[in-house]
């Protein structure tokens, strides 16, 4: 009975896997590929936690990623979704946080493979070398990178972007001067620490309660090119170029399988963002003739 059982969900899977097989096809052949942008924070066989990811487990990861998808910058998955095509599935890679394992090993393994990678680090922690609250509370303050690393790997090719000052919630930021602090500070002192300009932000923690209009609008104005999310979602044509959303890299392969082979039900469970008054101006403006809206 149980091999029966085994038999039939094995048959199952290998359904869904073709269905979806097909489908992207279909949606290659429209120029209506997904983009898919995966985070990570930490590549370590020390210390692992919810973070991290071994170095084999990684490179499983890119060796998935090579194999079956085209690997580009943030500013490309914003280009294909702005000018509504896109012809084949698309990976990139990105980093929260800015650990100091990550230079041991992932971003030489990136730069070797010739994989694009956005490294989002928070300019106070690396400053000050103070250790995230995350890593306090689970009684091992792992340490960050330097900024004289975080200027070296930018000058390797490594881009950086923004992750606040202080890794702040903005849920719970209401004064804002606060906002400005961590959203437009922080994009200079990051500019500051590696001598050229920075394009992406990315809202620690990235779910719902975070993307505030209010943080949104400040993201805005402080002359980011977009900004990333980390609640779970594909980046498809016609869609918000401005917002770019991000799965996890999970290091249980089945579930990031599952993530790259194009889930529409995730498609649902997507929450919907209060937008600034002038994003929703000009987003009404852009796409009132498209299908998918964000
Ligand atoms: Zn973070």
């Amino acid at each position: 009975m149980n091999y029966l059982r085994s038999q039939l969900i094995t048959l199952r899977n290998a359904l869904v896997a073709r269905r979806r097989e097909e489908r992207l096809n279909l949606m290659s052949q429209r120029g209506e590929a997904p983009c898919m942008v995966a985070f990570y924070h930490r590549v370590a066989d020390t210390h692992p936690n919810g973070w991290s990811i071994s170095r084999r487990g990684f490179r499983k990861h890119l060796d998935y990623f090579q194999r079956r998808f085209e690997p580009v910058s943030l500013s490309e998955v914003q280009r294909r979704v702005r000018e509504s095509y896109s012809a084949r599935p698309t990976i990139t890679m990105t980093f929260d946080d800015g650990y100091q394992d990550n230079i041991e090993f992932a971003l030489p393994l990136l730069i070797e493979r010739k994989m694009p990678c956005t490294y989002f680090v928070s300019t106070a922690h690396v400053l000050d070398q103070k250790p995230f609250g995350h890593d306090i509370e689970s009684g091992i303050a792992l340490p960050i990178n330097t900024a004289k690393q975080i200027r070296e790997w930018s000058d390797a090719g490594i881009e950086m972007g923004c992750h606040t000052r202080n890794h702040v919630d903005f849920g719970k930021v209401h004064d804002p001067a606060e906002r400005k602090q961590e959203i437009v500070d922080a994009k200079n002192e990051l500019e500051q620490i590696i001598g050229k300009s920075v394009r992406h932000f990315a809202f620690p923690f990235g779910t719902e309660q975070q993307l505030t209009p209010e943080a949104i609008e400040t993201v805005h104005q402080a002359g980011f090119e977009g900004y990333c999310s980390a609640f779970g979602g594909y980046n498809l044509v016609g869609r918000d170029a401005f917002h770019i959303r991000r799965f996890h890299g999970d290091p249980q392969f089945a579930r990031l399988v599952n993530w790259c082979s194009y889930d529409e039900k995730k498609l649902q469970l997507e929450p919907e963002l209060l937008m600034p008054e002038s994003e929703a101006n000009s987003h009404q403006a852009s796409h009132a003739n498209q299908t998918i809206a964000s």
